[in-house]
């Protein structure tokens, strides 16, 4: 069994998909890891470690010559794989919804694309659920990069000179992100409150300190779809939710927006009119920016600033953060291939009817066979 290791060839890619422990511990289980020259480079992992762990460090042509797995965090273009074995799996995140056609290559390939995007989210999988691990983190540095745009203070502070007042933090959507988001926003002393469509996330944001801001009168909107995903709401009730948080916002310092559905563009949260009552100097972090965006105006890889008010779009946030994500993707990546582990033959057996392998595999047999791409 040999494993690729691909340098991202994605200009805005920061992070790598196995680290030396993740390498170490597949050598361990009987692996080859070959691993492409400069692919840890900006996580802060030379190839001097990778080597030291025991992996091949070569150029792409020799590291993907015979591979069994293809690593990677986004997915390569499908020309470029060439040299891996016919129906060599390539493990990643692979976009399936917006980048269809490329699945569509993969399968022609004859490449078995595993998309770990798609990992249910069933206890089973919570260790190999690269969403959860990197959105963990992003709803962290969300809020970092609000503080750091934010031209006054989180905490409430007493001085000798007066006092300065807490920051006044609202977290829309609380899945992962959101959580996390609430948290670090509540450590920095901020006056937290949040949101979501999801009637179960009250009790979180009530456990992490935080104020519920929630549409309670308008019917059927548990908000809640398969798997604990998000489904769009009824037209009554998004006029509803816009009424109750254009009060609140106008009020808020700092706007964290984490809201996103599947398969789906973002959903718009905020409007320019909203924006327009913030006071200016106020922050906003569009985290689905990439996705379509939350908010009217903003833009991916871009602070822009509106009435005032400042728009903080960064492509990639995890990437931000890149040797601590890699590192829980890398994990994800091994807890995923090691359960599956057979051995005898030194390497992964994955059964075709198990969920966990029907919900991640994309392609097989040169055909797309996902349950989530049939009529995309
Ligand atoms: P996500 O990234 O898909 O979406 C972020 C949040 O935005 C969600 O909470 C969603 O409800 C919310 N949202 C969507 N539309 C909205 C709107 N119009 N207004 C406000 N909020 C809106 O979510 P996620 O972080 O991937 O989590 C999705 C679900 O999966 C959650 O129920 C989470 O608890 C669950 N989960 C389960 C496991 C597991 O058991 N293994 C692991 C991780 C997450």
């Amino acid at each position: 069994m040999k494993i690729a290791v691909l340098k991202e060839t994605d200009p805005q890619e920061t992070r790598v998909s196995a680290t030396p422990e993740t390498a170490k511990k597949f050598i361990a289980l009987g692996a080859d890891m070959a691993v492409e020259a400069g692919a840890g480079a900006q996580a802060g992992i030379s190839d001097a470690e990778f080597a030291e762990a025991g992996a091949k460090v070569g150029e792409r042509g020799q590291v993907l010559a015979d591979a069994d797995a293809v690593f990677c965090v986004r997915g390569p273009d499908p020309d470029s794989l060439g040299g891996a074995k016919a129906g060599a799996w390539l493990v990643g995140t692979l976009d399936p919804f917006g980048q269809r056609e490329r699945v569509d290559s993969y399968a022609k390939a004859g490449v078995e694309a595993l998309a770990m995007e798609f990992m249910p989210r069933i206890t089973r999988a919570q260790s190999m659920d690269v969403l959860s691990s990197q959105s963990n983190l992003s709803g962290y540095k969300a809020v970092l990069d609000a503080a750091s745009e934010y031209g006054r203070a989180f905490p409430m502070m007493m001085t000798a000179a007066g006092t300065v007042s807490a920051a006044k933090v609202f977290v829309m959507g609380v899945g992962v992100a959101g959580l996390q988001a609430i948290a670090t926003a509540r450590r920095l002393g901020g006056q937290v409150s949040a949101t979501d469509v999801r009637a179960a996330t009250k009790e979180q944001i009530l456990s992490l300190g935080a104020k519920p801001i929630f549409v309670e009168e308008v019917a059927g909107i548990e908000g809640e779809g398969t798997g604990g995903y998000a489904t769009e709401m009824s037209e009554e009730y998004q006029k509803a939710q816009a009424e109750l948080v254009s009060a609140h916002i106008a009020k808020q310092d700092i706007v964290i927006t984490t809201a996103l559905i599947p398969g789906r563009p973002a959903p718009r949260l905020i409007s320019d009119a909203q924006i327009a009552t913030m006071k200016p100097g106020s922050v906003i972090v569009d985290l689905a920016v990439e996705q379509g965006g939350n908010v009217e105006g903003a833009s991916p890889g871009e602070v822009v600033v509106k009435h005032g008010v400042k728009i903080v779009g960064h492509r990639n946030v995890p990437g931000r953060l890149a040797a601590d994500t890699s590192s829980l993707y890398a994990r994800n990546l091994y807890n995923f291939l090691s359960a599956f582990w057979d051995e005898e033959t030194k390497k992964p057996v994955l059964p075709e009817d198990d969920e966990i392998v029907q919900g991640v595999t994309l392609t097989r047999g040169g055909a797309v066979i996902n349950e989530r791409l049939k009529g995309s």
